[in-house]
């Protein structure tokens, strides 16, 4: 299998639900995603002949879902009250409400899941949240 990796970094804020220690209080990280993408077979024709993709490609799809995330508050739907969403958007705070508890794995999984849907053939996605500690996401 032949692979290619790349990398993009967003800040952003979050917090968890139902955890008892630091990260239940709003905080924020630099989140660095690392992208690795595989395939059997190199591609037989046209520019991107004997390679997995372009890397321009690759690297504008990775950048542009951090760009999508980065400086916003990623908020696990339902963990705030109603009122609470709505006077942060009044403030002209920028949200992302996500369908999953904000975790490293589950935001590991939501960029594989979302560069997937853009067509490239991700095997595994890393997010730090810290220069030493990472979730991994590898697709079944
Ligand atoms: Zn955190």
């Amino acid at each position: 299998m032949y692979g290619l990796r790349t990398e993009a970094c967003f800040d952003s804020a979050h917090f968890l639900t139902d955890y008892y220690g630091k990260c239940e209080n709003l905080h924020g990280h630099r989140w660095r995603m690392v992208v690795t993408l595989g395939q059997d077979e190199l591609q037989r024709e046209g520019t991107m002949k004997d390679m997995v993709l372009d890397f321009g490609v690759f690297k504008q799809e990775v950048r542009a879902l951090a760009n999508e995330l980065d400086h916003t508050f990623l908020v696990e739907e339902g963990s705030l009250k109603p009122q609470t969403i709505e006077a942060l958007a009044g403030e002209g705070f920028s949200l992302t409400v996500l369908p999953f508890r904000t975790t490293a794995e589950n935001l590991a999984r939501y960029a594989c899941e979302r560069l997937c849907q853009a067509g490239l053939p991700v095997v595994e996605v890393a997010m730090y949240e810290t220069p030493n500690n990472c979730a991994i996401y590898r697709r079944p």
